[in-house]
């Protein structure tokens, strides 16, 4: 028998506001099409995995030390391809990086909120933003969006100075619905909210290329309240790398030295995402093949009659079903894994490789004609 087995979770003396509590996770089950969890479908090319080996095996000889606490030369390797991508010039002085954003915005919220502080966001939007305020013991205050899901920047603002929230935080393109914001209502948003607004640009990549500008370029500007997470899992197809960064003002950088971990990012996975970010072309040569199935994706929804939330990013909001669980369950049962986001009537696919892609149309097509 395991040891300790007879120990039931209920029995610990578990913070109370953790009580009744699930993990976040999407169900990762072993289905020949998963469009769940927004990777880029294309796995990483030959040279940058011989590449990450090498760099790897490098790295390996230095093992027994610590690796190099302030990630010097990844930061200014995330500073060269940022600047590279958004055409806002950054140095390495800007630059933070962590295990995925995830591990960003925790450090945001141990940074800027805690107890007695609240964070703020509009939703539905990427629901590990109130789990992590609540493991930071943030009080979460969420704001709802238009019924079409867009923002309304006008009640925003007002929203932001009535709740003088601590964190604000704004999915730009936004998780689950797809829709991205321009920096000038950003700007206005910034400047409404008394506090750090997070830009959580998680999906940027996919809305650059179709000329939507990131929020790095407003740093210059309102760089004293303003914070851009990115991540190198999406877009960029490293999700299995864990690697996650910010672009902020150097001395929001420096507030966040106080709560992070002493040697979080490991020497592997530095030098593997050093090595990553010298492909990033070959990388990243998949998005624009990704929004042009996306968007045909889209096309062949509304064909069949569904309702689809226009995206910039690599994913599609899509309904309606009087029954979303259902719906999604007849997708499973078709060998196409989505996400059923706990939005009423609506489901998100992620955009896969075309062949994925067709056999999620086919499904859809099918499911179309039954009452789900
Ligand atoms: N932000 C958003 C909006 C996301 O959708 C995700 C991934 N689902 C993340 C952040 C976190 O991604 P990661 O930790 O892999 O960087």
């Amino acid at each position: 028998m395991t040891a300790g087995s007879t120990v039931r979770l209920a029995d610990l003396p578990l913070r109370e506001d953790l009580r009744g509590k699930s993990p976040y996770g999407a169900p990762q089950l072993d289905v020949a099409v998963r469009l769940n969890t927004n990777e880029n479908p294309y796995p990483p090319p030959p040279e940058l995995v011989a590449d990450v080996a090498a760099s790897v095996e490098e790295a390996a000889r230095e093992l027994h030390r610590y690796p190099d606490r302030d990630l010097v030369a990844l930061r200014g390797d995330l500073a060269a391809y940022l600047s590279r991508q958004t055409g806002v010039e950054l140095t390495t002085a800007n630059l933070w990086a962590a295990n995925g954003s995830n591990e960003i915005l925790q450090q945001i919220l141990q940074t800027f909120g805690g107890p007695g502080r609240t964070a703020l966001g509009f939703v539905p939007s990427y629901s590990m933003h109130p789990i992590l305020a609540s493991g930071t013991q943030t009080e979460f205050v969420p704001v709802p969006r238009r019924d079409d899901f867009t923002l309304d920047i006008d009640a925003a603002v007002t929203v932001l100075a009535e709740k003088a929230p601590d964190v604000t935080f704004v999915t730009s393109p936004n998780n689950p619905t797809g829709q991205s914001v321009a920096p000038a209502d950003l700007a206005r948003l910034v400047d409404a909210a008394p506090g750090m607004v997070v830009v959580d640009e998680a999906y940027a990549e996919f809305a650059e290329a179709t000329g939507r500008p990131s929020a790095t370029t407003l740093l210059a500007t309102h760089g004293h309240k303003l914070v851009v997470s990115r991540t190198m899992s999406k877009a960029f197809a490293f999700a299995g790398g864990r690697l996650g960064y910010l672009a902020a003002a150097p001395a929001v950088i420096d507030a966040l030295q106080l709560v992070r971990l002493p040697y979080h990012l490991s020497v592997l996975s530095q030098a593997a995402a050093r090595a990553a970010l010298r492909h990033a072309e070959a990388t990243l040569g998949s998005v624009a093949l990704l929004a042009a199935e996306r968007d045909r994706i889209s096309g062949e929804l509304a064909a069949a009659g569904y309702d689809v939330v226009a995206s910039d990013a690599n994913f599609i909001l899509f309904g309606r079903f009087a029954d979303a669980g259902r719906a999604w369950k007849g997708f499973l049962d078709q060998g196409v894994l989505i996400r059923d986001v706990g939005i009423p009537e609506r489901l998100r696919v992620t955009v896969g490789t075309p062949e994925e892609n067709d056999a999620f149309l086919t499904a859809a097509t099918d499911l179309a004609t039954q009452e789900l």
